[in-house]
């Protein structure tokens, strides 16, 4: 089926490589690859990693400097002078874990997973916040209704990971990125159930009644908040994201690129979070506003197309 002309599409934008860069440089240089190990090997592994993983939580960095400070440390690594290091421990590297059930309700039962063993966790950490439990909770609600699924009919455009259908007074459901399952093969169902998140804070923002069709940016800012709460439980300190970007994204290990534009997707949505700039990030990623409530006139044949 198309979209219809009264259903609005909260759609998950991958950024535009049309847009402008975020404004946030990377400051510190770019060492050449065959930088010299000065403060000895462990020390300098050390450093090259934190560099390495500031210059991967920073969306803005280039792919020219990633792969120079990647160069910094792998390289480093497998000089000879630092074959005595042996099995290094790349402190703070954690891998995500892989495991994907290859479905809509592998994504949804996984972040609940999660969320619930947070809830749980009897450590400091603080419980999930009520705001992204519920969003699982209506996730999970449409996912049983059978109103989750990926996009076999090619309703999304190509840029987009996931979208809430929705019209003036009901909820259509959630569509994923038909090629979805590629990132959720790739990364796991953990991490790629973030847009699964997401789109499960429209769902709850739409049943109550939070939802204005003509204040995108405000709806997007509430889903990417819950979406980064989501994703600090599962990776808290991007130890996780930094490790897939820098495995999957060289130029020699290449993933699809809809699993490293995903990664760049979180990369954003971790950096503007961390400092709290939801209309940063909206603005980075292209959403607008629209001047006019669809669903006042939703009867023309190009109303109520949303983007
Ligand atoms: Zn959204």
């Amino acid at each position: 089926m198309t979209v219809m002309t009264n259903v609005l599409c909260l759609a998950a934008l991958l950024a535009s490589a049309a847009l402008a860069d975020p404004g946030v440089e990377y400051t510190a240089p770019v060492p050449p690859p065959s930088a010299a190990i000065e403060t000895g090997p462990v020390g300098a592994i050390e450093v090259e990693t934190d560099k390495l993983q500031d210059a991967l939580s920073n969306p803005a960095t280039s792919r020219a400097e990633l792969h120079g400070r990647a160069e910094a440390l792998f390289g480093g690594i497998l000089r000879p002078e630092a074959a005595a290091i042996g099995g290094v421990e790349l402190r703070g590297w954690e891998k995500p874990d892989t495991s994907s059930e290859d479905s809509v309700s592998g994504l949804i039962d996984r972040s609940g997973n999660t969320i619930a063993a947070a809830k749980f966790n009897t450590n400091a950490a603080p419980p999930p916040a009520p705001d992204l439990v519920d969003a699982w909770h209506s996730g999970r609600a449409l996912a049983s209704d059978g109103m989750a699924k990926y996009d076999d009919e090619d309703q999304l455009g190509k840029g987009t990971l996931g979208a809430y259908l929705y019209t003036k007074t009901a909820a259509i459901g959630i569509v994923f990125n038909k090629h979805f399952k590629s990132i959720q093969r790739w990364l796991g169902d953990e991490f790629a159930a973030a847009t699964a998140i997401h789109e499960s804070a429209h769902a709850r923002d739409h049943a109550k009644g939070e939802l204005n069709a003509k204040e995108v940016k405000k709806g997007e800012k509430q889903a990417f908040e819950t979406e980064f709460k989501y994703l600090r439980l599962v990776d808290p300190k991007g130890q996780k994201l930094a490790w897939a970007r820098v495995n999957f994204c060289r130029p020699d290990t290449m993933a699809p690129k809809l699993v490293c534009d995903y990664l760049t997707h979180l990369a954003k949505i971790s950096w503007y979070g961390e400092k709290g700039d939801w209309d940063g990030l909206v603005a980075n990623l292209g959403y607008q506003d629209r001047a006019e409530d669809p669903f006042a006139h939703a009867h023309g044949p190009d109303d109520g197309h949303g983007h």
